[in-house]
């Protein structure tokens, strides 16, 4: 094979497509596909991914591949199919699809450097350059900028005095150590030693300490010789010197679980129900069939370990297994059970880990030195080669789904590989998704059910707490009589309270503070957004618009104002009331460094506090026993957001944080206190009742041709000038509805719910549909050509096929 076609590292439409190029004599045969290459490609040198090889190119002259930049292929003949599926069902370039299936560390970078073209003289150049090129040797760029001449240089480049030249840097970085070995016989060793001068007895001692320490031929760091023979480096190189020591760098991995031992773990034995559950998935694994199930249990019902014996058949099967869990609740505790049951054979790869580190976890699974990967939502590409089962734990979780390019769904991914390898997938949460939940029903995943919890201890109690009420009894402050008096009493007891203020969509929504009234949009049933911008309330599904009312259109009250409060806000009030707490706060400000969310919680564990205060990050995963008050602040917050899952939202995170109270023998009560107590989310969520909340969301999902009754599928598109992305947008609409059915409902367009940003407008268009077979291809078309025609004047579109964020 002489040719390669290679994909580019250039995202862009007009680049999306293969190049080829033709093999150097010297790499024929050691170019294969899933291997980056360096190619030159225009003026630059960039990298690429080679996707096969062929006899002939299409033209016949061609440019020649430079290096390659791996030895084996970084993408095994499955991940570039794979590739080729996330670009045709995410529409991203293919170059973005490769990408993200591998550790940010294989990113190309590129450095740019600048020099003389060939036959030209400094002296040519505008005079501040010419200090920079006197010697002829290349300039990096980066000395030029920070000179402040690049337009200079510019002007250079343009008349053909000074050219610049791209180079592709970073291969990975492996981390090496410097270390020692004996480089003698054993049997020689005496004779050596007698052939030193008699005043080297400091080097006669290191000799005698390699033996010992080191007598298989194992090296000794460096740095841990000089230590311990308290001797100087010197000493060591005459050594080397005289050929008695050999000095290697060797690759190590950067551990980022070093100083952590894991206990040992054995498998429980399950109870009758976990039997029933495992039973299913287990014949699947036997029968390496593929099959999605969904594990559907409370939390504390031990599916956990149904995943770990589920893995533990797997292994002994000889294959190897994925498990995804939300980068929030890859905490110790979870990454300790992995690494408590399956040891050294378990990598991990979340985001706190830095760049290296997850390098390193990922050249494991490479290597095939682990089995099981536990990771969040990008560890589905993990590239193992015999997958024996993937697991998705609280599936219904949104970060799943990758909000940039490639917008993929982790769930996606997994059942395509699942499909691939023959094995099953299984899906885990207390909550499933709406969509998740209706496929189960449907027959289309196997459903397993695990409704008792392990130590069979109730829910806890869940009292719900009008705070329309407390303003009526004239109580302002931010907590209810009831959850004051309740806090208290745990203090007095010593016993923890979690207390929990949910942020998201702060005061984005208008709320009576007398009757709960939040302003609707009367055709789409979601509350208006206030835009501080226009000062008006609108809709951002249908562009329905109104004025900011000054009291409310029910109750006429004027208590009708934004909504929202802080943590910190909330930790001031606290103290106020409670000068004896000690509290600890958890949300981004006080988590922002690496390793301090671990570190609050351990002290938390401790009982170095008495009331953890936080956000969305203390709602899963906390397991402490001491735990007897689970305090929700507002429950409306997310509720009342321009989003159609808000009520599933709402329900997933109030079950999940009433889950933390009482999860072992104190019994637990949960308060939760809210404007809306009648919204069936609320009421069903302080009940436990999945199944009920379930029917009724159906419900509201029919009426509103919402997912899981239909697909949608969100394009938005921004430009700087307002009137220009109204009139594309107008345009672009106009032309999908031109080449969708009739059954399939079109709306807008209409400004996005945040309607700049960056200064950028931003104007959206969601499409639903049942059953679509041209979607596909209009949204190329659009992409092709609107994107193809504005792109120069600076216009952006992105596609959102299924998207869980609808900002
Ligand atoms: P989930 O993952 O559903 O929240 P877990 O797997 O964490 O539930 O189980 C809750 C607790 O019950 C854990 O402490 C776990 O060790 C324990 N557990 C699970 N299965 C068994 C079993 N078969 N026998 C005894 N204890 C179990
Ligand atoms: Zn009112
Ligand atoms: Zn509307």
């Amino acid at each position: 094979m002489n040719v390669a076609s290679v994909i580019v590292d250039v995202p862009a439409m007009q680049t999306d497509r293969t190049y080829d190029y033709s093999i150097p004599d010297e790499w024929k045969g050691s170019i294969v596909p899933g291997m980056r290459v360096v190619v030159p490609f225009g003026p630059r040198k960039i990298q690429g991914f080679v996707i096969e090889l062929k006899e002939k190119g299409e033209v016949s002259k061609l440019k020649s591949i430079v290096e390659p930049m791996d030895l084996i292929p970084v993408l095994n003949k499955e991940l570039l199919a794979l590739g080729s599926w996330l670009t045709e069902k995410t529409l991203c370039f293919k170059i973005s699809a490769f990408q993200a299936m591998l550790p940010a560390a294989m990113k190309a970078k590129y450095e740019k450097f600048l020099r003389l073209e060939e036959g030209r003289n400094p002296g040519e150049l505008h005079l501040s350059l010419q200090r920079f090129f006197q010697d002829g040797k290349e300039v990096s760029w980066n000395a030029i900028e920070e000179s402040g001449m690049l337009t200079l240089v510019h002007k250079e480049v343009k008349n053909g005095s000074v050219e610049v030249i791209y180079r592709v840097k970073a291969k990975g970085n492996k981390k090496t150590v410097r270390k020692l070995y004996l480089n003698v016989p054993i049997d020689q060793v005496d004779e050596v030693k007698d052939g030193l001068p008699p005043q080297a007895s400091k080097q006669k001692q290191i000799i005698e300490y390699m033996l010992d320490a080191a007598p298989g031929g194992d090296g000794i760091l460096a740095s841990a010789l000089t230590e311990v023979m308290a001797t100087t480096s010197s000493t060591i190189k005459s050594l080397v010197h005289k050929g008695i020591l050999v000095e290697k760098n060797v690759e190590v991995y950067r551990d980022p679980f070093e100083n952590k031992t894991f206990e040992k773990t054995f498998p429980l034995s399950l109870t009758s129900q976990q039997e029933e559950a495992i039973r299913p998935i287990l014949s699947t694994i036997d029968q390496e069939e593929h099959h999605t199930f969904l594990l559907y249990g409370v939390t504390g019902s031990g599916k956990t370990e149904i995943y770990l014996q589920s893995i533990q058949r797997v292994l002994e099967e000889g294959k190897e297994a994925i498990v995804l869990v939300p980068e929030i609740s890859l905490t110790p505790q979870m990454v300790h059970r992995f690494k408590g049951r399956f040891g050294d054979d378990v990598a991990v790869l979340h985001s706190g880990l830095s760049v290296g580190e997850k390098y390193d976890e990922w050249r494991k699974i490479q290597r095939k030195e682990v089995k099981v990967v536990v990771g969040a939502r990008s560890a589905v590409f993990a590239p193992f080669e015999n997958i024996g089962i993937i697991i998705i734990d609280e599936e219904h979780e949104t970060s799943y789904k990758q909000e940039e390019n490639p917008r993929y769904h982790a769930r996606d991914v997994a059942i395509y590989r699942g499909e691939f390898h023959q094995c099953p997938v299984i899906l885990g949460s207390a909550t499933p998704s709406l969509e998740s939940f209706a496929r189960s029903s449907k027959g289309v995943y196997g459903l397993l059910t695990l409704d008792k919890r392990m130590n069979d201890g109730p829910l806890p109690s869940v009292d719900i707490v009008d705070m329309r009420e407390e303003l009526r009894k004239g109580n302002r402050s931010m907590f209810s009589t009831n959850l004051f008096e309740k806090l208290q009493g745990r203090l007095e007891k010593g016993e923890q309270t979690v207390l929990f203020l949910n942020r998201r969509g702060h005061s984005s929504f208008i709320m009576c503070r007398d009757c709960g009234f939040v302003l609707q949009c009367p055709n789409c049933d979601i509350s208006l957004t206030y835009h501080r911008f226009s000062n008006g309330m609108k809709c951002h599904y249908c562009g329905y618009e109104e004025g900011v009312p000054s009291t409310c259109p029910e109750c006429t009250s004027e208590h009708i104002r934004y909504f929202g409060t802080g943590t910190q806000k909330v930790e001031e009030e606290l103290t106020k009331l409670l000068p004896d707490a000690r509290i600890i706060r958890m949300d981004v400000d006080t988590t922002s460094r690496k390793g301090s969310h671990e570190k609050l919680l351990t002290a938390f564990g401790e009982g170095k506090a008495d009331i953890l205060l936080g956000t969305q990050m203390i709602a899963k995963g906390l397991d402490f026993p001491n735990i007897t008050l689970v305090g929700v602040l507002s429950a409306d917050t997310m509720l009342h957001l321009p989003d159609f899952r808000a009520a599933e939202k709402t329900f997933q995170l109030l079950t999940q944080v009433s889950g933390r109270a009482g999860r072992h023998t104190l019994p637990g009560e949960v308060v939760i206190q809210t404007y809306t107590p009648e919204h069936y989310s609320i009421e069903l969520a302080s009940n436990h009742d999945y199944n009920r909340f379930y029917q009724q969301e159906m419900m509201m999902r029919k009426m509103g041709s919402y997912p899981p009754f239909y697909y949608i599928t969100l394009i938005t598109l921004s430009h700087e000038d307002l009137m220009k992305v109204v009139d594309i947008s107008e345009k672009m609409t106009a032309f999908i509805r031109s080449k969708l059915s009739d059954t399939t409902i079109i709306l807008g367009p209409v400004a996005s719910p945040i309607p700049r940003i960056k200064n950028r407008y931003r104007y959206q268009c969601l499409i639903k549909y049942k059953r679509e077979p041209n979607l596909g291809s209009t949204l190329k078309t659009v992409l092709d050509q609107f994107q193809q025609q504005y792109a120069s004047q600076g216009l952006t579109i992105s596609i959102d096929v299924n998207p869980y964020m609808m900002m």
